[in-house]
């Protein structure tokens, strides 16, 4: 047995643990703006568009770091197989393996890349841009 190779759940949490930060704090902001008057600036619809993904975001983050404290991180949900680590690099919040995901289209387990898009002047730092700056920092 080696001991260089460390579970998925030493690899991933101080990532998911970030995201999730991430999510709630943008969370708290766009909530903010659906109670001013101007809605922050935000088309209506196109805000209830951010705050569901970033709703999804936290609980999707939530989710993972609770399967890690439970011992079953990085286990798909569905077949009970391995998630290649390479798809929980791109997705720490991955339930399911790809096959799995492919079968059994699930709006919560599906790969979002990106948020909706919508207002690049204003608030448009997502988390998954690949700018390294944090979206607040912008
Ligand atoms: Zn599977």
């Amino acid at each position: 047995m080696t001991t260089s190779v460390q579970p998925p759940q030493r690899l991933f949490q101080d990532t998911l643990e970030e995201r999730h930060r991430l999510f709630v704090l943008r969370l708290a902001q766009l909530t903010a703006c659906s109670r001013q008057p101007d809605r922050g600036g935000y088309d209506p619809a196109a805000l209830d568009a951010l705050i569901a993904w970033a709703r999804q975001g936290v609980s999707d983050a939530a989710l993972a770091l609770q399967r890690m404290s439970l011992g079953s991180y990085g286990v798909c949900e569905g077949c009970g197989s391995d998630i290649p680590v390479g798809h929980l690099r791109n997705r720490p919040e991955a339930s399911h393996c790809v096959p799995c995901l492919r079968e059994r289209p699930d709006p919560a387990a599906t790969p979002r890349t990106a948020p909706p898009r919508q207002h690049p002047h204003r608030h448009a730092e997502a988390l998954n841009t690949g700018d390294p700056r944090p979206w607040w920092a912008a």
